[in-house]
């Protein structure tokens, strides 16, 4: 197997790092790929390719970083550094100022409220049980994505299945042109794959068979214990430690994760299905989900190149809830490991060892825990964040007069009311 350049894309230098595993040996006016595959890892660091591959397998990321092209000259050059704009970003090949996904959430001038980033109330969930009215789409993508632009290309004849578990993960990398986009949906069903009436009006035949293998269910029946003796865990903090906070239904900040008592208490919040978000079985469901859409949708299979995007999100919010340092995101990332090259495996076997090329990068990554720095005497602090503006608008009343000066404070971003600095001259 030897690398060809021709697949690199030069938008992706915007990104932390870049894996490309490309198998096939086209000479300059080669077939093109049958499959692209994008894999995005939410908040993978670089360095967790390093940091725990002495117990990678041979056959998931070591796989590709023997057979692939790591690409590290690259960088984030926007903020914020979130899930959304990273996405977006990935897909579009440039920064949110152009692609218009400058956050997880914004304030909208328009209609004077805070919006998601995939929010539609024009559209409606398709497939779950219970009416969701949150509708999503991504209509406030305001350039091209590279499945948009393979769709063109192809006239229109490529086909572009989006996976994720959460809904941005599948709806940005979609782009406008996508034939689907599912995510997985804890809200309005028992852990279902859900769609968007931006795609569709009635959930595939496939998915709903997935779907009623009730998968989530039996996922989260099973226990959470560590891979390998936690002893043998070096790379990570003590599994106790004062760092990371007890899951609900737990007392400590411990293994064993027995899913099956935690499910429990989560039923009376309605957050019960959500609980395989901070399970590596949400990963491995969607693995399986991915392969799935893999063989039914037959991606891959004619001369015309097609596109499969994956997002994996667990990883994020074990990134959130336990931090870098935790023996939980070890574990998730050798039993994420186990599922690339699940997928990998998968691949050959069904579109063919040479005929498919794929990434694998990150839409960010994510800071040491401060708790944990400050423990072992490096400088950290959190940052002060604006919180409510009542000292700006004091200022500002005392300065130019009485008015109503902040419009709202979303996130770190401060956005003053414009209409009041017009009348104030
Ligand atoms: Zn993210």
């Amino acid at each position: 197997m030897r690398f060809t350049s021709k697949f690199i894309y030069p938008y992706l230098l915007i990104l932390l790092w870049s894996i490309f595993y490309i198998p096939k040996t086209s000479a300059q006016e080669g077939p093109s790929p049958k499959l692209i595959v994008g894999v995005v890892i939410d908040q993978m660091r670089a360095d967790y390719l390093y940091r725990y591959q002495n117990r990678y397998g041979e056959d998931g990321f070591k796989r590709l970083l023997r057979e692939g092209f790591n690409f590290k000259n690259t960088n984030v050059n926007y903020i914020p550094s979130e899930t959304a704009p990273g996405h977006a970003s990935i897909y579009t090949g440039t920064t949110p100022s152009y692609h218009g996904i400058i956050g997880n959430s914004w304030y909208d001038r328009e209609t004077k409220a805070v919006i998601g980033n995939v929010s539609d109330d024009q559209e409606y969930i398709v497939g779950s049980v219970v009416e969701n009215p949150y509708g999503a789409s991504p209509k406030k993508l305001l350039t091209s994505t590279i499945t948009d632009e393979l769709k063109q290309a192809s006239n229109f004849k490529s086909k572009v299945i989006s996976v994720s578990i959460k809904d941005r993960g599948a709806i940005l990398p979609g782009g406008k042109a996508a034939d689907a986009a599912y995510w997985h949906d804890w809200e309005s069903s028992p852990g279902y794959f859900v769609s968007s009436s931006f795609y569709m009006k009635n959930i595939p035949d496939w998915v709903t068979k997935f779907n009623s293998e009730e998968k989530s269910d039996a996922y989260l029946n099973e226990t959470w214990n560590t891979l390998y003796p936690i002893e043998t865990y070096n790379a990570s903090a003590p599994d106790n430690n004062a760092f990371e906070p007890s899951l609900s239904g737990k007392t400590s900040p411990t293994f064993p994760y027995d899913f099956k008592t935690m499910r429990a208490e989560a039923r009376t919040k309605g957050t019960e299905f959500q609980l395989l978000w901070v399970s590596p079985k949400g990963n491995t469901l969607l693995t399986e989900f991915a392969i799935t859409a893999l063989q039914e949708e037959k991606l891959g299979k004619d001369e015309i190149t097609d596109f499969l995007s994956i997002s994996y999100s667990v990883p994020d919010v074990i990134g959130h809830t336990f931090g870098p340092q935790s023996v939980e995101m070890e574990d998730i990332y050798l039993r994420l490991d186990q599922d690339i090259a699940t997928l990998l495996n998968a691949l050959d076997t069904n579109v063919g060892k040479d005929n498919y090329t794929l990434f694998l990068t990150s839409d960010h990554g994510a800071i040491q825990n401060v708790s944990f720095l400050k423990e072992n005497k490096l400088d950290a602090a959190i940052a002060r964040t604006i919180g409510d503006a009542r000292e700006l608008e004091a200022f500002l009343d005392t300065k130019y007069g009485d008015g109503s000066w902040v419009s709202t404070v979303n996130g770190n971003n401060l956005y003053l009311n414009r209409t009041t600095i017009d009348e104030k001259n």
